[in-house]
């Protein structure tokens, strides 16, 4: 049995920020399923927000108030207080480990302007900023060569979790098949988001829920999962991303009929509205009838006044792949876009130092960490602004770091039974390996993915949700019949795929419950039947779980405000 100090399960923003503040002081493994450097941290393009203080009436708590707001109230206010107040420091380390961000003409990190946040505070590396930090962190992981032990093209199984405490995780090595425990004192998952389960999404392959689903078949609760963030300018039936920064830089929405009409959904902030209130008004646009092309269902984003001068400089990555994917070129023409699944403010419930709860009351599992997207911490709430998740990724990383360093002074290998977690993690896999086989993985995925983007999509209400959680109760039954035909050893990427898809149906049912019971709008979930924000009875995380029969369980907590009472949101 392999031993750690720490297992860290994933290497993006957040598992290599937290294995940097670990390295040298304690013995850790990093385990991820895609090399590290192919993390979906490493797509992200616009920036990432900090109160630098370029402009001099900037501050964190602005930027404090732009999120709570953002989050239509349902953020935890005391968990974005310490994010805003950690990210100049935490933007300027990143600096000195030596990622480059663009500069302004006084030689400071440039910022740029973002949805819902009032002041220009995204800091960013052109239109490659993920790129920029990931590979930074990644490099710098290269110090700590006898301290960080890379298990890279793993997969986590599971978590192992008894009594209250986590003791370390199962995995396959995905070069050979075999599968492993790994013993730890503490586990931190840096796993990130689930936007795969949508048609139409932005996210890479690779964000599958697995993290969450392994908390949750332990056991755990998952928090806030029905609010799934919709991002306005997705590529046209791609889903792929045109950067934010597109309209930070100045571009244009436009509908079918040319015209800019954000000015009717939010006459102040235009294209930089926060994003849920962007993807309604295109959606909008869309349904009454206003969209562009043969079947007006896209809208356009216009970048043709910005020059080609400027779209090469700030947004060279997006003009390639509107021209590689649609064959546009964003100098000559507007691109065709739609709303695209995004990101996902629910998962793992954890504190402000990271440390995951087992129930709605805050107990604290023992040795048990979560940072960044696959956590709910709640930095985000209802709706997250655009730049401040490379952010929370960072900041919490750092933190859970830290806080696991505190934790393991007087931590010692909880028991695990070795035999007895491989025997039920084989298990599963023989299952899928000879189970008589009647169905097709990839037919249930695409039916999952269409279900999801057409009825859990950017406006949902009862029927919609009841159709799909229809859907989803017979693609459960239809996966029970299906049969993984490659019985190979080495990089089974059958076996992988079929996990990961077990994962995105429970998942998607977890979405949908949550949304079902939601009877409000709030943020990303908009109801059509329930239109408006409804603090008296929903201002209020939900918190899912499996009962005693495997049945989903709604349980609720509060939200914590400190320094801003819920108001209307308008911009
Ligand atoms: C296209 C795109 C652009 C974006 N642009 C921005 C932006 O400009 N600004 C911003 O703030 N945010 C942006 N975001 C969001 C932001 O990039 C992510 O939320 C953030 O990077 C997540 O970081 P993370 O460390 O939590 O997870 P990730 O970077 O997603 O890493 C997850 C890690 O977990 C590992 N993992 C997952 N499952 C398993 C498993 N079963 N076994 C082993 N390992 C596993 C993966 O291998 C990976 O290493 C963007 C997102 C997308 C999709």
């Amino acid at each position: 049995m392999r031993k750690h100090d720490v297992v860290i399960v994933g290497a993006g923003l957040a598992g290599l920020r937290a294995a940097l503040e670990l390295a040298g002081k304690v013995d850790v493994a990093v385990v991820s399923k895609v090399y590290p450097s192919r993390s979906h941290s490493g797509a992200a393009q616009g920036g990432v927000a900090a109160a630098m203080a370029n402009e001099s009436d900037d501050s964190p708590e602005l930027h404090m108030y732009d999120t709570v707001k953002g989050s239509d109230y349902l953020g935890d206010q005391d968990a974005i207080e310490i994010m805003t107040h950690d990210a100049p420091i935490t933007i300027t380390e990143m600096e000195h480990l030596g990622c480059v961000f663009s500069r302004d003409a006084e030689g400071r990190i440039a910022q740029r302007e973002f949805g819902g946040h009032s002041k220009p505070r995204a800091c960013y590396a052109a239109d490659r900023t993920g790129h920029a930090m990931l590979h930074t962190l990644y490099e710098q992981s290269f110090k700590y060569k006898k301290d960080i032990t890379f298990y890279n093209e793993w997969y986590l199984l599971d978590l192992i979790y008894q009594d209250g405490s986590a003791r370390g995780i199962v995995a396959m090595d995905m070069k050979t098949g075999d599968i492993e425990v790994i013993h730890a004192k503490a586990v931190l998952f840096g796993t990130g988001g689930y936007g795969r389960a949508y048609k139409i999404t932005s996210n890479a392959f690779a964000n599958t829920g697995d993290g969450i689903m392994a908390a949750y078949r332990a056991g755990l609760p998952l928090e806030d999962m029905e609010f799934v963030q919709f991002h306005p300018t997705g590529l046209y039936q791609q889903g792929i991303l045109m950067s934010e920064a597109a309209r930070g830089e100045g571009g244009y929405l436009l509908n079918g009929n040319m015209e800019r009409f954000m000015e009717r959904y939010a006459k102040s902030r235009m294209e930089l509205a926060p994003r849920d209130i962007v993807s309604r008004a295109e959606q909008s646009e869309i349904n009454e009838g206003r969209g562009a092309g043969p079947n007006k269902d896209y809208i356009y984003i216009d970048l043709r006044h910005l020059g080609r001068e400027k779209i090469l400089e700030k947004l060279p990555q997006i003009r390639q792949l509107a021209i590689d994917f649609l064959g546009v070129d964003c100098i000559d023409n507007p691109i065709p876009i739609q709303p695209t699944a995004h990101y996902s403010m629910g998962g793992i419930p954890a504190s402000k130092d990271c440390e995951v709860y087992s129930d709605e009351k805050g107990t604290i599992v023992k040795g048990f960490y979560a940072a960044g997207e696959c956590s709910c911490i709640s930095v985000h709430g209802a709706n997250r602004l655009g730049t401040n998740s490379l952010l929370d990724a960072t900041v919490f990383g750092r933190r859970a770091g830290k806080s696991i360093l505190n934790y393991l002074v007087g931590a010692k290998h909880e028991p695990v039974n070795e035999a007895e977690e491989k025997r039920k993690a084989r298990k599963r896999i023989d299952d899928l390996l000879y189970t008589p086989s009647t169905e097709s993985a990839n037919n249930i995925r695409n039916e999952l993915k269409e279900a999801m983007t057409t009825n859990v999509g950017v406006y949902r209400d009862k029927e919609r949700l009841a159709a799909a959680h229809k859907k989803l109760k017979e693609l459960q039954q239809r996966f029970t019949k299906v049969r993984v035909e490659d019985k190979g050893k080495v990089f089974n990427t059958e076996i992988i795929e079929a996990l990961e898809l077990a994962n995105m149906l429970a998942y998607s049912e977890l979405i949908i419950a949550g949304a079902e019971a939601r009877t409000e709008s709030r943020g990303a979930h908009a109801r059509v039947d329930y239109p408006t924000r409804d603090d008296v009875n929903w201002m209020k995380h939900t918190m899912v779980s499996a009962g005693a029969d495997g049945a989903i369980q709604l349980k609720y907590k509060p939200v914590v405000v400190t320094k801003h009472q819920p108001e209307e949101r308008k911009y």
